[in-house]
């Protein structure tokens, strides 16, 4: 109980006094067209050695130079932020696809979503064992089906019915993440792993020369978690959301996500109070922050200012504007 509390009582401060952890606008004349996250979480760069940081900051900038040259030759946001987060999902790096974490039970069960922004139309994968790519799922649920959301061994079914690449689940099997399940398990706790293998997961949000925003999220979820979790990721409103007017994903403690219904708290900010999209985000994780959760939030709006809030350590975060600048960023700023 006094561990939780204090618990909750840090991640109130660090809410207060470290939320700016934001955006960096571009030049003026400038605007962002993608922003990605990779997970935040406790990461911190004495925990890092420079071989691993580069190959994060590799990975992060092969992801926006995928999705900014579609951009550029005219694709949609959303075949942007589906190509984008195929990189990251393909990443044993990240808890997504390739490097998703393990339950509880030792398997591996992946939750994505994604949102169009201009149609308003969404889909959503949960719990699936067999999709290489759940981000690509979670689109053809919107896209071919009459659902926002599908789970379990029917997702799979539906996945593969529709053409998907299916693999073994032993392809999602990476001995960091395993490890990382063997510690916690000592612990039996869900909360605490003491380093940063609890968080991890990817989002995208794309503005294409339309004009038109899409955001997606793809997920392993939480390590040790078990009796079919499911977090913030694949639903939408709380992990993913985007109108016409802004994009947004999370990542974080799945649970805060969900209760304080972050990722469309931040549309409705913009959009009933007229708050910038720096602002909406800072509020909102600050709320997340007060409450005892931690994580982040990208958001990227119509004009190209974009945000990328945090109250942890570290999240791995970057972006792209137009003309093919790139920002990318791993700790506190
Ligand atoms: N939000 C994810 C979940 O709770 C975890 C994360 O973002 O890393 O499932």
């Amino acid at each position: 109980m006094k561990k939780r509390h204090i618990k909750n009582l840090a991640a109130g401060l660090i809410a207060v006094f470290a939320v700016a952890c934001s955006a960096t606008q571009p030049a003026p004349g400038e605007r962002y067209v993608l922003v990605i996250h990779g997970g935040a979480g406790t990461i911190r760069k004495a925990d890092m050695t420079a071989e691993r940081e580069q190959a994060y900051r590799e990975t992060l900038e092969e992801a926006l130079r995928t999705g900014h040259k579609l951009l550029q030759a005219g694709s949609s946001s959303l075949d942007a932020v589906e190509a984008t987060i195929h990189v990251l999902e393909d990443s044993p790096l990240f808890n997504a696809g390739k490097g998703a974490v393990f339950t509880h039970e030792g398997r591996n069960e992946l939750d994505a979503s994604i949102m169009d922004g201009q149609s308003g139309k969404a889909g959503a994968v949960a719990g699936v064992r067999t999709i290489r790519n759940p981000i690509s799922a979670a689109r053809a649920v919107m896209e071919k089906t009459e659902h926002v959301m599908l789970s379990g061994a029917g997702a799979d079914q539906f996945a593969a019915e529709s053409g998907l690449e299916i693999v073994d689940p032993s392809y999602f099997y990476t001995p960091e993440r395993w490890q990382s399940l063997q510690e916690v398990l000592k612990q039996d706790s869900l909360k605490t792993t003491g380093n940063d293998s609890k968080f991890g997961t990817v989002g995208c949000v794309a503005l294409d020369q339309q004009g038109h925003l899409a955001a997606g999220t793809s997920t392993g979820g939480m390590t040790n978690k078990r009796y079919g979790r499911i977090g913030d990721s694949p639903i939408i409103g709380a992990g993913t959301y985007a109108n016409k007017e802004v994009g947004v994903s999370c990542t974080g403690w799945g649970e805060f996500y969900i209760r304080h219904v972050v990722a469309h708290d931040v549309a409705a900010l913009m959009g009933y109070k007229g708050l910038g999209v720096t602002e909406a985000t800072e509020a909102v994780i600050a709320k997340v922050g007060e409450a005892g959760g931690d994580g982040g939030i990208i958001a990227l709006d119509r004009n190209g200012q974009m945000s990328m809030s945090f109250n942890t350590e570290g999240m791995y975060r970057g972006a792209i504007t137009e003309s093919g600048e790139i920002v990318i960023g791993i700790y506190q700023p």
